[in-house]
């Protein structure tokens, strides 16, 4: 038999995928299976390698869930079989995680095992709705309390006379259907009505909501915006002071779903960027990268490349391809030491910077017209190789051979356009649950066309951005609508249209 593999009891965090540890994270990468439940949000698996599994299909307790039974006996037996198993748990995986019963299950078993904690529901909700839970003045302890347990019934474990007295905050979990006989409990035992209380729903995710009222009203204000689950009540004094402390909303993207349309290998960046700004990504990659058919002309170009004056790169596609293919033919970037280097604008530029190669010229506005302006005055009988995508236009190498070029072209990557808009992005459109779609490229905007006249969807409220003006008027030209253009033309720019004038974004420092 293999030796015994291990387990770890791992905390995902509250939702939003930066709040899991470094040592969750990693625990997630390197395990060969990771049993995830259901408030764990899915992005966190982007990075596991190993095999994933849900054991819950909602959120919702008791809704078409793994008994704890069966979750126990397939740790155990993966662990028997010398798998690194991960259990991520959402928040904490020891507070109301039934992490203990898990922990207790491995030692019963032999297996040996680690437990990573996490940010749980409680504090992460405070912070994300301005609300202390300790103060100085106002509360000097804090309680997490199951609120899943039927208050009416006769023997609650739950003493509501010493919580009516708590000198400081309560934090209520899995208590959403319960606030009404809760608040009335509370209320009954002495705590005054007018105690501040919050609910706060899907705490830290782009779509968190916060209601606040006096203890007397909160339940029908929970009603009232139909908050779902998951959510925590918070009661106590310190939830009034909640104005001066509440910065979530006021992040320029709060709230905004936005469907990103680049290439899968390059959605990372943007995901992450979107959430920074309080957004909500949604990855709809229209344009896939591919290699170019045939390597030979690229491999041919790369053994003279010392011949060109200028190498001008217009996507960090280029770069990563056409740098791949020297380093796997047995080249590296000295090849590169006698050429002028020529980028479209900054993702290119910091492409480059990768390799340890510098940009020697990059125009001040990042479109095609722009660089062969900027180059013109220096190509004058000169070598120059354009490295390039499938597709593209030709403004680039018209100008350049007017303006006295010796121009090469060599393409080192295709795009192709998706076949399909997932079900989940239709889906989203259809009902209203998008409320952008950033447009990167003339050829994507071509590509969304046709996807949605062949699915026959209806844009309904979706607005479109357009990363520049060249790719608004290719969107307009086959009949989409352009609700905003980025004024840079790169993805932060686009992403500071869509929050608009009055919001401003703060701009990302290239590589940073
Ligand atoms: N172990 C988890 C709690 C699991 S019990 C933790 O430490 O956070 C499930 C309850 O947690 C939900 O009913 C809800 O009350 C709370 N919860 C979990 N995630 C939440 C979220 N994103 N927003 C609000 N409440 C959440």
């Amino acid at each position: 038999m293999s030796e015994t593999g291990k387990v770890y009891l791992v905390g995902a965090g509250p939702g939003d995928p930066g709040l899991i540890t470094v040592r969750g994270q990693r625990c997630i990468e390197q395990a060969d299976l990771v049993l995830y439940d259901g408030l764990v949000n899915p992005l966190l698996l982007r990075h596991a390698s190993g095999c994933v599994e849900r054991t819950a299909r909602t959120s919702r307790p008791g809704s078409d869930r793994v008994p704890q039974s069966e979750v126990n006996e397939r740790m155990i037996a993966a662990a028997r079989h010398g798998m690194t198993v991960v259990r991520l748990k959402g928040g904490d995986p020891f507070v109301f995680g039934r992490g203990g019963e898990e922990a207790a299950a491995l030692t019963a078993a032999g297996i040996p095992f680690e437990v990573v904690p996490g940010i749980t529901a409680a504090t992460a909700a405070a912070v994300y709705a301005g609300i202390s839970l300790t103060h100085r003045e106002h509360a000097s302890a804090v309680a997490l309390v199951t609120g899943h347990e039927d208050p009416t019934k006769d023997e609650s474990r739950i003493d509501y006379a010493v919580l009516a007295r708590f000198p400081g905050t309560l934090v209520f979990y899995m208590g959403l259907h319960h606030v009404e006989s809760i608040t009335q409990k509370l209320m009954a035992a002495g705590m005054p009505p007018e105690t501040p209380a919050a609910v706060v729903c899907r705490t830290t995710l782009p779509e968190q909501q916060l209601v606040t009222a006096p203890l007397r009203d909160i339940s029908q204000a929970a009603s009232d915006a139909q908050l779902q689950p998951p959510s925590l009540i918070v009661v106590g004094p310190t939830v009034a002071q909640r104005d001066s402390a509440s910065w979530f909303e006021r992040r320029p993207l709060h709230g905004v779903s936005i469907g990103l349309t680049r290439s899968e290998d390059q959605l990372d960046g943007v995901i992450e960027r979107v959430l920074e700004l309080g957004g909500d990504p949604v990855a709809m990659p229209l344009i896939q990268i591919q290699p170019p058919e045939d390597w030979a002309p690229v491999d041919a170009v790369l053994e003279r490349i010392s011949d060109f004056d200028w190498i001008v790169f217009t996507s960090a596609n280029g770069v990563h391809s056409f740098l791949a293919r020297l380093g796997a033919t047995g080249g590296d970037a000295r090849r590169f030491a006698s050429a002028r280097l020529a980028v479209i604008g900054p993702a290119t530029a910091e492409a480059l910077a990768e390799f340890h190669l510098w940009a020697d010229l990059m125009p001040s506005v990042f479109r095609a017209e722009d660089l062969a302006e900027a180059m013109a005055p220096q190509v004058e009988g000169r070598k120059v190789l354009w490295v390039r995508a499938s597709r593209g236009r030709d403004v680039l190498p018209d100008r350049l051979t007017a303006a006295g070029a010796v121009l090469e072209q060599i393409v080192a990557y295709q795009n192709v356009d998706a076949e399909a808009l997932s079900p989940d992005v239709v889906q989203r459109i259809q009902t209203g649950r998008l409320d952008w779609i950033g447009l990167s490229s003339p050829s994507i905007a071509r590509s969304l066309a046709q996807l949605l006249s062949a699915t026959e969807t209806r844009l309904g409220g979706v607005r479109l951005a357009a990363i520049s003006p060249v790719t608004e008027a290719a969107a307009i030209e086959c009949g989409l609508p352009i609700a905003a253009v980025a004024e840079t033309y790169t993805w932060d720019g686009l992403l500071a249209a869509i929050a608009g004038p009055a919001r401003t974004v703060p701009s990302h420092r290239p590589g940073g």
